[in-house]
């Protein structure tokens, strides 16, 4: 009876609280509730469902090999369609989930066996089949680079792993050439495959042009800061003035900029270098920054 009747308090007292929280939407602007909008309903038939798995009709050691070793894909691979004619089913062939065998070979990494299938009378026209996903070749690898790319399986967790993102391998970057037929790249462009863009506008690839909005507005209001009270302030006041942006100096800078004047002018100066570069569309690093400070500029 005890124990019923702490649980009839307990029921009670969640009754409480949810009449309580009721009550309180209830009182949010309008324009709260207004931003909560019913979730749309998609009739049955408008709502894709990705086709039901079908029985594979690509040999099943080529398959196990994509995501084996690239070689071995090579290799079984050649071997079976070698004597094919460009009329051959076997063209065709999907997996159980719709991927061609330029998808496969998409996923085994393997700008060979790329190559090859792209160099039989019929491999051009796989680049344009999608799999069960809808993604085509390309798509599909750009998909698997980027899940490489950003997240990193530890144990049973998946963690987040893109800040430690340098580039793509040499062969990675090989198989997005050749599926995007590019022959001829130019330097940026293949900054842009090494650095995971996919939008082709990254300088550099790897700061797009909202990453560089961002730090470049961020540039100038530092630059505004570090150069404001540079003649009216003292040494020990203007550190004291700015010491948030200075926490990652050495100590040995940080006592300079206090005791040297001409210090805080050449802080002034780098800071509008970093500003000027994201301007002009440069990446701020050591390089670009140098080529502005260099005298034969000014
Ligand atoms: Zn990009
Ligand atoms: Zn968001």
């Amino acid at each position: 009876m005890a124990k019923n009747g702490h649980f009839d308090d307990a029921c009670a007292e969640v009754l409480r609280i949810n009449q309580r929280r009721h009550d309180k939407i209830k009182q949010l602007p309008s324009f709260w509730m207004q931003a909560v909008k019913p979730i749309p309903q998609i009739a049955a038939e408008d709502d894709y469902d990705p086709p039901p798995p079908a029985p594979s009709t690509i040999p099943g050691p080529i398959i196990q090999a994509s995501t084996a070793s690239p070689a071995k894909f090579f290799r079984g691979m050649t071997a079976h369609y070698f004597f094919l004619g460009s009329a051959d089913k076997q063209w065709s062939a999907t997996d159980g989930v719709g991927n061609t065998i330029l998808h496969l070979a998409a996923f085994a990494e393997s700008p060979d066996a790329i190559d090859w299938i792209l160099k039989r009378p019929c491999g051009t026209g796989l680049l344009h089949k999608r799999n069960n996903n809808g993604d085509t070749p390309l798509e599909a690898l750009q998909f698997k680079l980027e899940k490489k790319r950003t997240r990193q399986l530890l144990q049973s967790s998946i963690v987040a792993c893109s800040d430690q993102f340098e580039s793509y391998d040499h062969t990675a970057v090989q198989c997005l050439l050749k599926l995007q037929g590019l022959k001829d790249p130019s330097w940026n462009e293949m900054r842009r495959l090494e650095g995971g863009c996919t939008c082709g506008e990254c300088v550099d690839g790897c700061l797009s042009p909202r990453m560089r909005l961002v730090l470049e507005n961020e540039a100038e209001s530092i630059y505004l800061k570090l150069r404001c009270g540079l003649a009216s302030m003292s040494g020990t006041t203007y550190f004291e003035e700015n010491k948030n942006l200075l926490t990652f100096l050495s100590d040995y800078c940080k006592k300079i900029i206090k005791h040297n004047k001409s210090v805080r002018c050449g802080l002034v100066s780098l800071s509008q270098h970093v500003n000027a570069s994201l301007c002009c569309g440069l990446l701020p690093d050591e390089d670009n920054i140098m080529y502005g400070l260099r005298p034969s500029r000014r």
